[in-house]
């Protein structure tokens, strides 16, 4: 019996062999140097900012030299609901509007490179582990958990290097012979590569991130296909997925990296190319004095979902991130601050390699800023689009009245420097709510009052001021001399330096005169302009707001 006999008693009849796909999937017709990456998530129903921050860049890689970027699912450790969870990973990609060029999704295939979802792919991978065992490199092992699990605690005991090698891996010296009788048995059996490394003999291995490595030798035996499904492993789906779809950079997790060895094995046995690899670091975050890795557990910024719940901009996120893939970011994104982040050139060179910190302070000033350039019709577009799912009340006010909305979240916007008050679609009803008289009157209200809180003080300031000066025609300057003259007929000082100078003189500042009218028509102490507030309540409603005053 040969190695052929026994590749066809575990695989018989295999539609199609390595040949028939080496050419159904042919080299990409790219012109050199264009990229082809992959974001190869596992459908696990939660999609990481550290899964999310590789997708990015990729994405970058690809578009950036014209090239390839697609979705690849992971799926082979079926056990979830996979369609859900691929549905999740699409959604975030578009919601970023980081739409691979090939994918599957909800029965459709774009590419010609696919099925791209693993467990789709059984019969191909089959063909290919048949070829290892034709050519002796993957054998079937009958080990049981018990087995495996005795000789770990023995390794362990004896401080050896734990795993499926040399002396210890026991079945891969079995004859044919008795590989297909144990196999006629039905004793169970999974499919291990055989591996010809040794583990005393280094390998140099160029990670574009961590440079060039001394590796040793990859000399464990892994499993390359489980028995109960006989879907493959990680390990070997990689080699394969990554050498059809002719995959030229992959970006994946560090975690990977003490792996690279096998795969690289891996692709030797076959004659194939091996890709180049990115290895990412760790997203970590600080805490206090020390820096931890975020954790899906701890903080819910691991998950994707807390930006677009929070209401972030998706270029807020997208900007944070960029500024943690490469430290000259930063520096590019001032110099061309018109161009979009798919424009810079990442270089692995520029990416730390021992942790991305990723500071959430930081993405909220970034998010600040990119609200504040914000037209309005597009922050009105943008934060009803976020209403619609997070925020109903929200979306009943804006949709009252979509002018008066705009104009309420354009006070100070169209200047030089915008105002930044918002740092979320979610932040803005904390700052506007006072604006709308449901909310207004509707709320337990904590007036701000500051130097002047004498009720009788305040409604007579307000009476005059109201009754006599205030006229919803006057351009910005009449208003604000109207202010001042009311300001001194009530006993306060409209000039601030004789103020500063006689404050016995005074019943207070101009500052105070108009804290007092700030305050009664918003509770707040702290509003954009005022004279904007006060046109776009007009005077009857602001008459209702004194009214409750008294
Ligand atoms: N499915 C693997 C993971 O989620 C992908 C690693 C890779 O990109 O190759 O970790």
């Amino acid at each position: 019996m040969t190695n052929k006999d026994l590749a066809e008693l575990i695989f018989p009849n295999l539609e199609h062999d390595v040949e028939y796909y080496e050419a159904k999937y042919p080299n990409r017709n790219l012109e050199s140097g264009c990229e082809v990456t992959r974001f190869a998530p596992s459908p696990t129903g939660y999609m990481h900012l550290g899964g999310f921050f590789q997708a990015l860049i990729d994405f970058n890689i690809a578009k950036n030299s014209n090239g390839v970027f697609y979705l690849r699912n992971e799926d082979t450790d079926q056990k979830r609901e996979v369609s859900d969870a691929v549905k999740l990973i699409m959604d975030t990609l578009k919601h970023y509007d980081i739409v691979p060029d090939e994918y599957e999704f909800e029965g459709n295939i774009v590419g010609e490179y696919g099925p791209y979802i693993q467990s789709e792919r059984k019969e191909i991978y089959h063909a290919y582990i048949k070829r290892l065992i034709e050519i002796g490199r993957a054998y079937p092992c009958f080990c049981t958990k018990e087995e495996l699990d005795d000789m770990r605690k023995n390794q362990e005991s004896r401080k050896k290097r734990t795993g499926y090698y040399g002396v210890y891996s026991k079945c891969r010296n079995l004859s044919v012979d008795e590989q297909i009788k144990r196999i006629k048995e039905g004793i169970p059996y999974v499919i291990r590569f055989k591996s010809n490394g040794d583990f005393d003999k280094k390998i140099i291995f160029e990670d574009l991130v961590k440079g060039r490595l001394s590796l040793s030798e990859n000399d464990i035996d892994d499993v390359i296909m489980k028995s109960d499904n006989m879907l493959p492993t990680y390990h070997f789906a990689h080699v394969v997925d990554d050498h059809l779809m002719h995959t030229t950079c992959v970006v994946r997790g560090e975690e990977w990296l003490p792996s690279v060895t096998k795969h690289i094995e891996m692709f030797n046995a076959f004659g194939f190319k091996p890709p180049k690899y990115i290895h990412t670091p760790l997203i970590v975050k600080k805490e206090g004095e020390t820096v931890r890795k975020i954790s899906k557990r701890k903080d819910p910024e691991a998950s994707m979902s807390y930006y677009e719940e929070n209401g972030y901009p998706t270029l807020a996120v997208i900007e944070a991130l960029m500024t943690i893939i490469n430290s000259n970011y930063e520096e590019w994104h001032t110099a061309n601050p018109d161009k979009s982040f798919i424009e810079f050139k990442y270089s692995p060179k520029k990416m730390s390699s021992s942790g991305a910190l990723f500071d959430l302070e930081k993405l909220n000033n970034i998010s600040k800023d990119i609200i504040s350039k914000m037209s309005k019709e597009e922050l009105l577009d943008k934060s009803l689009t976020w209403a619609k799912v997070y925020d109903k009340e929200l979306v009943d006010l804006i949709e009252k009245d979509k002018d008066y909305y705009m104009n309420i979240i354009n006070i100070e916007r169209v200047q030089k420097k915008p105002r930044k008050d918002y740092t979320t679609y979610a932040d803005i009803k904390n700052y506007i709510w006072y604006m709308y008289d449901e909310l207004f009157f509707d709320k337990d209200k904590d007036y701000q009052w500051q130097n002047i809180i004498d009720k009788e003080e305040i409604i007579s300031v307000l009476d005059l001021y109201f009754d006599k000066y205030y006229d919803v025609n006057d351009d910005k300057d009449t208003w604000f001399n109207k202010m001042k003259e009311a300001c001194e007929e009530t006993g306060y000082c409209a000039n601030m330096k004789e103020y500063k100078l006689n404050p016995d003189n005074y019943k207070g500042s101009i500052a105070d005169f108009s804290m007092i009218i700030r305050v009664a028509l918003t509770t707040k102490s702290m509003t954009p302009d005022l004279y904007e507030i006060m046109n776009l309540l007009g005077l009857d409603r602001i008459k209702k707001r004194i009214d409750i005053l008294r």
